[in-house]
């Protein structure tokens, strides 16, 4: 019987090419308050956290005022929202994987630290929502990654032990949440690396570990 039951999908960066995405709209939100950051900084410090992360970190390190996180955080996801329809499109090779890995009798869930209107605009625009079992935002579970909360709490819905699911990351924040959670890891690079192959290679390195 296989090891691994369940898959489960880091969204930004795995499934979506959305790096640009959110720096964009964040600048954007940051634009007024003449607090814009840059995109090295962006991908080095920033990637992978969510808007409320960020803004803690812009706090801490150049002084933004606390009071306006709502007012930025909501100005953040409007941009998001207005950029999603003209960044996210159905990606062949992604369907692929998703569909085959399916019909293997894989189950399949998404785990992103981005915002539930974000998971649904972003899932609909690239046509992959219909073959997760659910989805989890950063408002469905208390702690964001690195927090291993969404990893725990997809397992716990799927009613498998961590170790049954293999968690597909791409940057530090969503790794050191799907290692803490007792899941296993697949990184790809990005979302060109998303691939059945790579996704069917790992699974076969984790069935003959467990033969040893
Ligand atoms: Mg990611």
């Amino acid at each position: 019987m296989a090891k691994i039951k369940a898959i489960f999908f880091d969204m930004d960066g795995v499934l979506i090419d959305a790096r640009d995405l959110h720096f964009e709209a964040l600048n954007a939100a940051l634009a007024p308050f003449g607090m814009p950051i840059s995109r090295d900084a962006h991908l080095a410090t920033f990637d992978g956290l969510s808007t409320r992360q960020k803004l803690v970190i812009l706090s801490e390190t150049l002084g933004l005022p606390a009071g306006l996180h709502d007012l930025i955080h909501d100005l953040k996801q409007k941009h998001t929202q207005s950029k999603i329809s003209t960044h996210c499109r159905p990606v062949f090779h992604h369907r692929y994987m998703l569909s085959r890995l399916k019909r293997e009798g894989f189950r399949l869930a998404l785990c992103s630290n981005s915002v539930r209107d974000s998971v649904n605009e972003m899932t609909r625009s690239a046509s992959i929502g219909d073959f997760f079992e659910f989805t989890l935002s950063n408002e469905d579970i208390v702690n964001p990654k690195p927090s291993p909360d969404i990893y725990i709490e997809a397992a716990r819905r799927m009613g498998l032990a961590p170790h049954e699911c293999l968690a597909i990351e791409d940057n530090a924040n969503g790794i050191a949440s799907a290692n803490s959670a007792g899941v296993e890891v697949l990184v790809v690079a990005d979302p060109n690396d998303a691939t059945y192959e790579r996704i069917a290679e790992r699974l076969k390195l984790v069935e003959r570990e467990m033969v040893r």
